[in-house]
C-alpha cells in the first residue's frame, strides 16, 4: 500500500509516496535509537528551546500548514487553521511546563525520607489518525519530547504531506536528527516495530480494531502503551436547558470536522418535554449547512475524508435504516463531486438495531426521547464506549451531578470544549485506556522512581 494523498473535495490524486523499505526503516530506527542517548541528558530548557521554535514557526506559517490540511483531508479552512493554531499552543504550553510536571515529588513514608523522581523511557512509537493531522501529533510530540523521550510515527496513509510537513517542522526549530521521525510504513512492518526492543511505548490513536491489534502487540511485548480510540458520546439536553444554546453546541458538536470527531457529540439524548423544541430546531439549523469547497472560507459543510468513508458511512445509515430507525432527515450523498454526504438525522434506533452501539463518524446524529434524568444517563452508560460526553441544564449542580454518573473518560456542562494544552484527554470501555495531554498525559511514558533513604534497621 502506497500512502496517497487525495483531495476529498473532487476526488483528484494530488501525490503518492512509497512505503519505506524494511532497511529504510531500520536505518530510521537506528537514528531514533542514538538520539535518545544525548536527548534524555539535555536539560528542560535545552529541550523547550526546539519546541518553542516549533510553535512560533507553527503559528508563522499557520495558513500554509492548513492549506495542505484542507487539501489531503477536506477540513473546512476556517477549522484547519484553528487546529494549526491549537498545536502550537500545545508545543508552546509544554516548552514552558514540562519541568513543573515532571518535578520530583516529596513522599512522607512512616521511617526516612522518600521522593518520586521522573525520568524518559526510550523510544516511543506512536500511530496517529487523519481526523486531527497535527493537532494529533502536537499532542504526542509536545509532552513527550518534552520528557526526554525520542518519537517514530506513523501517520494515516491519507494524510502523507501533513505528515511530513510536521516532521519538516521539527528539523527546521532544530531538533536534532532522530527526535521525531515521520514513518511511511505498512500495518506489517508497524507491528514490527512493535516488537522492536528499542522501541519502550507505544501510543495509538485510531478505531477500536486498530487499537485492539497494536495493543495486543505491545501487550506481548510487555510494552506501555496508551490507546485513544473511537467514541460514541452522549449529548444529554435536560428540560431546563437553555434550548438555543443546546442546540448551537449540539449543531457544532456534531458537525464539526464534518462530523469526524472521536469526541463528536453522537448520540443525542433529550428528556421528553422539551425532545420535539429541541429536534425542529436541531433539523432546521443541520438543513440550512450547504456543502462546498473546503478551501472557501463561506462554505458550511466539507466533504468526507475520503470516498470509502463517505460509502462506509451511506452504508451504516442504510442498515440502520434496514433494522428498524427512521430517517428524519438527509442520509444520501450529495449530487456533486467529492465525498460530501448531506446532514443526517436518525431517530427510532432501537437497543437491538446495530447502530445502537456502533460510532457514526460523520455528520449523522442518532436522536433519542427519554423520560427524565435518570433515562438519560442509563441511555447514556448504555454504550460499548466512554470516551466523552456533555449536558445542558441551567443547574449547574444538577450538571455536576449528571457528569459523576455517565461512565466516561471526560464530561462537559453546557459545553463541548473538548480540548485544552493542560487538560487531560482519553477515555475508558472501548474508547481505550491511558490519557494524552496534561499531567496525567505526560506521565503516561515516563519512569515513576521511587527513591527512599531509610535509617531503618537492617533484617537480622
Ligand atoms: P484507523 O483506521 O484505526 O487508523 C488510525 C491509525 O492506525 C492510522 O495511522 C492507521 O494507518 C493505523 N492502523 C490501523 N490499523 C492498523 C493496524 N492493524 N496496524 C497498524 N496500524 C494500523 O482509524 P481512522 O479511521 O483513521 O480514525 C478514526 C477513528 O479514530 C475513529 O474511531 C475515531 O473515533 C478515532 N479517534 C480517536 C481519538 C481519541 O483521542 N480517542 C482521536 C481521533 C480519532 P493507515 O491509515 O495506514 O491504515
Amino acid at each position: 500500500m502506497a500512502y496517497q494523498s487525495v483531495n476529498p473535495a473532487d476526488g483528484k490524486l494530488l501525490k503518492k509516496l512509497a512505503e519505506l523499505s524494511d532497511s529504510q526503516l531500520e536505518a530510521k530506527l537506528a537514528v531514533a535509537a542514538t538520539c535518545y542517548e544525548s536527548w534524555r541528558h539535555k536539560s528542560y530548557a535545552e529541550r523547550a528551546k526546539i519546541l518553542s521554535n516549533a510553535a512560533e514557526m507553527l503559528h508563522a506559517k499557520a495558513g500554509e500548514f492548513a492549506h495542505i490540511m484542507t487539501l489531503e483531508m477536506g477540513k473546512r479552512i476556517g477549522e484547519a487553521r484553528g487546529e494549526v493554531e491549537f498545536s502550537a499552543r500545545i508545543l508552546s504550553y509544554y516548552a514552558k511546563h514540562a519541568e513543573r510536571f515532571l518535578a520530583p515529588v516529596k513522599l512522607h513514608p512512616t521511617n526516612g525520607e522518600a521522593h518520586m523522581e521522573s525520568s524518559p523511557i526510550g523510544v516511543v512509537f506512536c500511530v496517529e489518525p487523519w481526523n486531527f493531522p497535527y493537532y494529533q501529533l502536537a499532542r504526542i510530540a509536545g509532552p513527550h519530547l518534552m520528557a526526554g523521550n525520542v518519537l517514530v510515527v506513523k501517520h494515516a496513509g491519507i494524510v502523507p504531506q501533513c505528515a511530513i510537513a510536521f516532521e519538516q517542522l521539527l528539523i527546521d526549530a532544530g531538533a536534532p536528527p532522530g527526535l521525531y521521525t515521520n514513518l511511511l510504513i505498512s500495518h506489517a512492518q508497524s507491528e514490527r516495530v512493535v516488537d522492536d526492543p528499542r522501541i519502550k511505548g507505544v501510543a495509538l490513536t485510531g478505531s477500536v480494531d486498530a487499537g485492539r491489534s497494536i495493543a495486543a502487540r505491545a501487550g506481548r511485548n510487555l510494552k506501555v502503551s496508551s490507546m485513544e480510540l473511537g467514541g460514541s458520546d452522549a449529548f444529554i439536553v435536560l428540560e431546563d436547558a437553555d434550548l438555543d444554546h443546546a442546540v448551537k453546541w449540539a449543531v457544532w458538536g456534531r458537525m464539526y470536522n464534518t462530523g469526524q470527531t472521536c469526541c463528536a457529540a453522537k448520540r443525542f439524548i433529550v428528556v421528553e418535554e422539551i425532545a420535539d423544541r429541541f429536534l425542529t430546531k436541531f433539523k432546521t439549523a443541520l438543513a440550512a449547512l450547504k456543502p462546498g469547497d473546503p478551501l472557501d472560507e463561506k462554505t458550511t459543510l466539507g466533504p468526507l475524508s475520503t470516498e470509502s468513508a463517505l460509502v462506509q458511512l451511506l452504508k451504516q445509515v442504510d442498515g440502520a435504516v434496514a433494522k428498524g430507525a427512521k430517517l428524519l432527515l438527509g442520509g444520501k450523498r450529495y449530487d456533486r463531486p467529492g465525498a460530501y454526504m448531506e446532514p443526517t438525522i436518525l431517530t427510532d434506533i432501537k437497543p437491538e438495531n446495530p447502530a445502537f452501539r456502533e460510532e457514526f463518524f460523520g455528520p449523522v446524529a442518532l436522536f433519542f426521547r427519554v423520560k427524565d434524568e435518570d433515562a438519560a444517563v442509563a441511555l447514556a452508560n448504555d454504550s460499548d464506549f466512554g470516551l466523552g460526553g456533555s449536558v445542558f441544564t441551567k443547574d449547574i449542580a444538577r450538571g455536576r451531578r449528571i457528569a459523576t454518573r455517565v461512565e466516561t473518560g471526560m464530561m462537559f456542562i453546557n459545553n463541548i470544549d473538548w480540548s485544552d494544552a493542560e487538560l487531560p484527554f482519553g477515555g475508558i470501555k472501548d474508547s481505550g485506556y491511558g490519557r494524552e495531554l496534561g499531567d496525567m498525559g505526560i506521565q503516561q511514558f515516563v519512569n515513576k522512581k521511587l527513591v527512599r533513604v531509610s535509617s531503618a534497621e537492617a533484617p537480622a
